[in-house]
């Protein structure tokens, strides 16, 4: 086993859309200088270029449906091979079935690697539909506001780079709520996955975001250690 291999770690941030993953991702992945790997986000790129992938992608993030397992997984594989990614990653929105954890265990496996840690995000439906509801993101850097919990200083208007903000297609109601039923039927069952393999934690995700980072940052050091 190669010394990248002990070094590697590999953070899965588990929980429902709008639990605030990629807030959080964004927050710990410079904390811990370590790549934040959002399946969300890539899609969303593909689909502004209108790549093949986007175009492929396109029908099920519209419906709020998953984007096929083959489709996803290969993305992920692909993108975790990179450079930047030898010492580990964050990953946040994926995997979201049991089959698309097999995959990434067996892909990490190859170099001796596995998911360390999974931080389980839990939040109640009525607080997920009101945060991803009043959810403005960055075209550009991807950071996510809310128009009441996280407001930018300038309404519209991003913190970092001064974009205008836009809401995402798929966070209309009515696809908020077959995105959630989507995940209780085929992203909860990895609760029991993770927790089978020893390395789920619970965090309390209603609190505000700076006791979630702080409860995450905790449990995440104590378990690689
Ligand atoms: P996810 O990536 O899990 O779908 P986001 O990080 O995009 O979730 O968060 C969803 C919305 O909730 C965003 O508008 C974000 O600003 C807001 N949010 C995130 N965490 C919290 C929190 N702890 N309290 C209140 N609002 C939050
Ligand atoms: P997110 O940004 O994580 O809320 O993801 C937005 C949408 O992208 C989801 O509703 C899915 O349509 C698609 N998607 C993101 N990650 C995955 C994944 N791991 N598997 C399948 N589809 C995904």
């Amino acid at each position: 086993m190669g010394f990248e291999s002990i070094m590697a770690i590999y953070i899965v941030l588990l929980g429902p859309p709008g639990a605030g993953k990629g807030t959080q991702a964004k927050i710990i992945s410079e904390k811990m200088f370590l790549p934040h790997i959002s399946s969300g986000e890539i899609f969303r790129e593909n689909l502004s270029k209108k790549t093949e992938l986007g175009n492929l992608a396109r029908k099920y993030i519209n419906r709020g449906e998953l984007v096929p397992d083959d489709i996803t997984t290969g993305m992920i594989k692909k993108r975790l091979s990179r450079d930047d990614c030898r010492n580990g990653a964050l990953l946040d929105g994926f995997p979201r079935t049991v089959s698309q954890a097999n995959s990434f265990d067996e892909f990490l496996a190859i170099d001796h690697k596995k998911v360390n840690v999974v931080p389980y995000i839990k939040v109640s439906d009525e607080i997920l539909i009101e945060r991803l509801t009043g959810r403005w993101t960055c075209p550009v850097c991807g950071h996510v506001y809310h128009e009441k919990f996280n407001p930018p200083q300038k309404p519209g208007i991003c913190d970092f780079d001064g974009s205008d903000l836009y809401q995402r297609d798929d966070d209309k109601l009515e696809t908020v709520q077959n995105r959630i039923r989507v995940y209780i039927n085929q992203t909860q069952p990895l609760i029991d996955y993770y927790r089978n393999k020893g390395v789920l934690v619970e965090i309390n995700g209603e609190n505000n975001i700076q006791m979630v980072t702080e409860e995450l940052l905790t449990a995440i050091q104590e378990r690689i250690a």
